[in-house]
């Protein structure tokens, strides 16, 4: 498997097959996936659909179309049979993070969510998200969690993206009505034709269909994460992807889009300040991959809030060494620059990050 970070999507169907609540019918494959990727030292995050589907039989409801209220209630008490669900698989803790598309627009919450689940990762725990579908009004969702899968794993700076569902991949035309259809295995570039290609789903508790599945997958790759439509029913997909076979449709990264973060970063992105550094800090980074912690800051030049990008310098040459997204504003900088990252919080009153810039939020000029 050739990933380090990888977001799973899994759908509401198979969550909640029957509709009658939750069931572990194909959670238990799933999550031993999980834990063998886990095992192989690989990061998962898990992005779950089935809150109103685990809830529907909990709110009484006389129509097959709730109101969104009534759905609201639902995705409420769901949530919660859903978490409990997802960890009797699971001997490590699970976590939950509720978000909506307000979140991920927001520069500092989007911060917020990245450092959360970078912490989370890096304690052993698998987190767990879902929309926040109680609070989220339309205009603030982002809808259905293909594309929210999709929108983690560019918060979370993983290398690939599983949407598990009902389905074995993407087909040439739809095979629950055409038994020609054909499953293609690989997909270079999402064009025109290949959303046409998606039907739309027949699902009666799925969000999604196969046309959010595409949209998620062209988010995706257009930022170097590959993406793969699998059918989370079939535990042979896993024994499958455990050997480095593809057994659904994977759509290739974009190869130029794999470095356009860094790109971006280098190029595109105005920096807003400069943070200039002692000979050991320079070291660190610049030799041994570190993320710049507070202690080898010595100035802080310009002004710059949490999440702006800024130059690095190296105090003894004047020269610019590196580029990255700062954690923390001038004003906090200053405070803290010399500390140990434990003085944090006893410094500025909290400690949204322990890094000032985090090795994957930088650069190297
Ligand atoms: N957030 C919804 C739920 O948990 C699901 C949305 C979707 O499946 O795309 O029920």
């Amino acid at each position: 498997m050739n990933f380090n970070r990888a977001v799973i999507k899994v759908g509401s169907a198979l969550v909640s097959p029957d509709m009658k609540g939750c069931s572990g019918k194909y959670l238990l494959a799933i999550a031993r996936f999980i834990t063998e990727c886990q095992q192989a030292g690989k990061e998962i995050i898990l992005v779950s659909s089935g809150s109103v589907a685990a809830g529907r039989q909990l709110i009484q409801h006389g129509s097959p179309t709730p109101s969104i209220p009534t759905k609201q209630a639902m995705a409420s008490v769901g949530q919660m049979q859903m978490m409990a669900n997802w960890q009797r698989f699971f001997d490590v803790p699970c976590s939950q993070l509720l978000i909506t598309h307000g979140d991920l627009k927001d520069r500092e919450r989007y911060i917020n969510i990245k450092n959360t689940l970078r912490i989370l990762l890096s304690n052993n725990v698998i987190p767990i998200v879902n929309e926040n579908d109680t609070v989220a009004t339309d205009e603030l969702k982002v809808g259905d969690n293909d594309n929210l899968a999709a929108l983690v794993a560019l918060v979370s700076d993983a290398d690939c993206l599983f949407i598990l569902s009902d389905i074995d991949g993407l087909y040439d035309q739809d095979p629950r009505t055409n038994s020609n259809a054909v499953l293609i295995p690989e997909i270079d570039k999402i064009t025109d034709d290949i959303y046409k290609m998606a039907g739309t789903t027949n699902n009666p508790i799925a969000t999604g269909g196969m046309k959010t599945k595409i949209q998620a997958a062209e988010k995706a790759v257009e930022n170097g994460i590959e993406t793969y439509i699998l059918n989370g029913r079939n535990s042979d997909v896993f024994e499958a992807l455990l050997k480095g076979k593809n057994p659904g449709t994977v759509f290739k990264a974009n190869q130029a889009a794999t470095k356009a973060r860094k790109h971006w970063l280098k190029h595109t992105l105005k920096s807003s300040g400069k943070v200039i550094l002692d000979t050991g800090a320079v070291n660190a980074v610049t030799n041994k991959g570190a993320s710049l912690l507070p202690s080898g800051i010595t100035h802080i030049n310009g002004e710059f809030a949490a999440g702006e990008s800024v130059d690095i310098i190296d105090e003894k040459t004047s020269k610019i060494i590196a580029k990255g997204i700062c954690q923390y504003s001038q004003r906090d900088l200053i405070r803290i620059k010399g500390c140990k990252s434990s003085q944090i919080t006893e410094i500025l009153g909290y400690c949204p990050s322990k890094v000032v810039i985090h090795r994957d939020d930088m650069v190297i000029v």
